[in-house]
C-alpha cells in the first residue's frame, strides 16, 4: 500500500485526474490524497467541490512564474514535514506539475507523470508548457503516456524507466458526463465554438487572429460564434481593445463555462477553433471540424489523422481551412474511431488502476 499524493492547480488538471482519483479511491488499497496549489483559483472553483482537497497550499498571490514556483517549493517543504509521501502524481505541463516534480526530485520522492511524452520539440511553443513537460520527463519514475507516439517520443529521448500507454482519463470524464447528462450530438449548422488562451500568443498573434477572424466573419454572415473567454486579464483586455460593439453581432462572448455546459456547446457546434490542448483531444473525439489556432501542436496524431488542421496562432489559415471544410469535406469517421481507440474509450482510469495494483508497493 502506497501513499499517493495527486498535485493539481488548474482546470485541465482537475478534468484529467478526477476519474483516476475516483477509481483509485474506491478500488485500490493505496492511500490517495489531493494537494491543491491554487494556480487557477478562479477557473477551477466552478468544477471542484472543495471537500475533495486534502491540503491547500493557498498560493493566492503571485505576479509571475518565479513567485509561483518558489512559493510552491517553500510551502511543499512545510507540508512534507507533516506527511509521508511515497509518490507524487502530476498531470501534464503546468507550472504546478513542474514545481511538484522538482520538489519530488529534491526530496527523492518518486514521480508519476500522466500525459507523458507529448512534444512539439520547440521549447517556446507552447510556453512555458513544452519546457515544463520535457523537464518533468527527466525526473519522472513512472510515465503514463496517452498514446504510442508519446511513448516513442520518450524512448527517443533515452528514457528507460517504466512507460505505460494508458489512453486519456480526461476522455473518461467526457464519456461519463455525456452519458450521465444524456447530452445529444445535435449540431447547429454554421455554429463555431472558440477558445483561446495560450500565453505565447498574447504578445502579438492573438491581435492578428482577431483581425483575421473579423475579416472572415464580415465576408460570411451565416456563421455564429460562441466564445467562452479565459480569465487571463491579458486575454480579456485584448478582446476588449480589438472588438467594437458592431463587430459582435454574430459573436457571443461568454464567461468560462462549467464543464457540462461547455460539453453541450462542443456537442452542438459544427466547428471548433481552439489553441487548447484538452479541447483538441475532446473535439477530435467528438468528430468535430477542428481548427487548431497554433503554429505547432503536441497532439500530432490529431493532425496526422486529419482530424484537426493547423490554422496558425495568428489565424492566417482560418479562411482557407473553413473553405476546405465547406467544400462538403466531412471528418473521416474511420480516423475518428482510431483516435477514440487511442484515447481508451473512457476506460483509461481502469487501466491506470490495474497498473498501480501490479506495480506500486
Ligand atoms: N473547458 C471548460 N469550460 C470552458 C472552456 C474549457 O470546462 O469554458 C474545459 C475543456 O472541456 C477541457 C479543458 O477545460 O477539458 C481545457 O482547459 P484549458 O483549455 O484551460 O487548458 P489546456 O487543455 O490547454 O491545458
Amino acid at each position: 500500500m502506497a501513499n499517493i499524493f495527486f498535485v493539481l492547480g488548474t482546470r485541465p488538471e482537475f478534468i484529467k485526474i478526477i476519474e483516476v482519483v475516483n477509481e483509485l479511491q474506491s478500488k485500490s488499497n493505496h492511500k490517495i490524497k489531493l494537494i491543491f496549489s491554487n494556480q487557477q483559483s478562479k477557473l477551477i472553483k466552478k468544477y471542484m467541490n472543495n471537500n475533495i482537497i486534502h491540503y491547500d497550499l493557498e498560493i493566492k498571490k503571485f505576479k509571475n512564474d518565479s513567485e509561483f514556483i518558489s512559493s510552491f517549493l517553500v510551502k511543499m517543504e512545510k507540508l512534507n514535514n507533516k506527511i509521508d509521501i511515497d509518490y507524487l502524481f502530476v498531470q501534464g505541463d503546468t507550472n504546478t506539475a513542474y514545481a511538484a516534480s522538482l520538489f519530488g526530485f529534491f526530496k527523492k520522492i518518486s514521480i508519476i507523470h500522466l500525459e507523458a511524452g507529448l512534444r512539439t520539440f520547440n521549447i517556446h511553443k507552447p510556453y512555458p508548457e513544452e519546457f515544463n513537460r520535457q523537464s518533468i520527463s527527466k525526473i519522472t519514475n513512472i510515465h503514463l503516456s496517452q498514446t504510442q507516439s508519446s511513448k516513442q517520443n520518450l524512448l527517443k529521448e533515452g528514457i528507460d524507466k517504466k512507460i505505460f500507454v494508458v489512453g486519456n482519463p480526461g476522455i473518461d470524464y467526457l464519456v461519463k458526463n455525456i452519458k450521465h447528462n444524456k447530452i445529444k450530438n445535435k449540431i447547429i449548422k454554421d455554429s463555431i465554438l472558440i477558445t483561446m488562451h495560450r500565453r505565447e500568443s498574447l504578445s502579438s498573434s492573438l491581435e492578428i487572429f482577431i483581425k483575421n477572424l473579423k475579416k472572415f466573419m464580415k465576408k460570411n454572415l451565416n456563421y455564429q460564434i460562441n466564445w467562452p473567454l479565459h480569465t487571463n486579464p491579458k486575454i480579456l483586455r485584448n478582446i476588449k481593445d480589438n472588438f467594437k460593439a458592431e463587430d459582435n453581432d454574430n459573436i457571443n462572448f461568454l464567461k468560462p463555462q462549467k464543464y457540462v455546459d461547455f460539453l453541450k456547446l462542443m456537442m452542438s457546434s459544427e466547428f471548433i477553433i481552439t489553441d487548447s490542448g484538452g479541447v483538441q483531444e475532446e473535439a477530435a473525439y467528438l468528430g468535430k471540424k477542428l481548427l487548431v489556432a497554433r503554429d505547432l501542436t503536441e497532439r500530432i496524431d490529431i493532425i496526422n489523422l486529419k482530424l484537426g488542421y493547423l490554422i496558425m496562432a495568428d489565424g492566417s489559415k482560418l479562411e482557407k481551412i473553413m473553405n476546405y471544410f465547406n467544400k462538403k469535406k466531412v471528418v473521416n469517421k474511420q480516423n475518428t474511431l482510431k483516435w477514440r481507440k487511442s484515447q481508451g474509450y473512457g476506460k483509461s482510469s481502469k487501466k491506470i488502476l490495474n497498473i498501480f495494483n501490479k506495480n506500486l508497493e
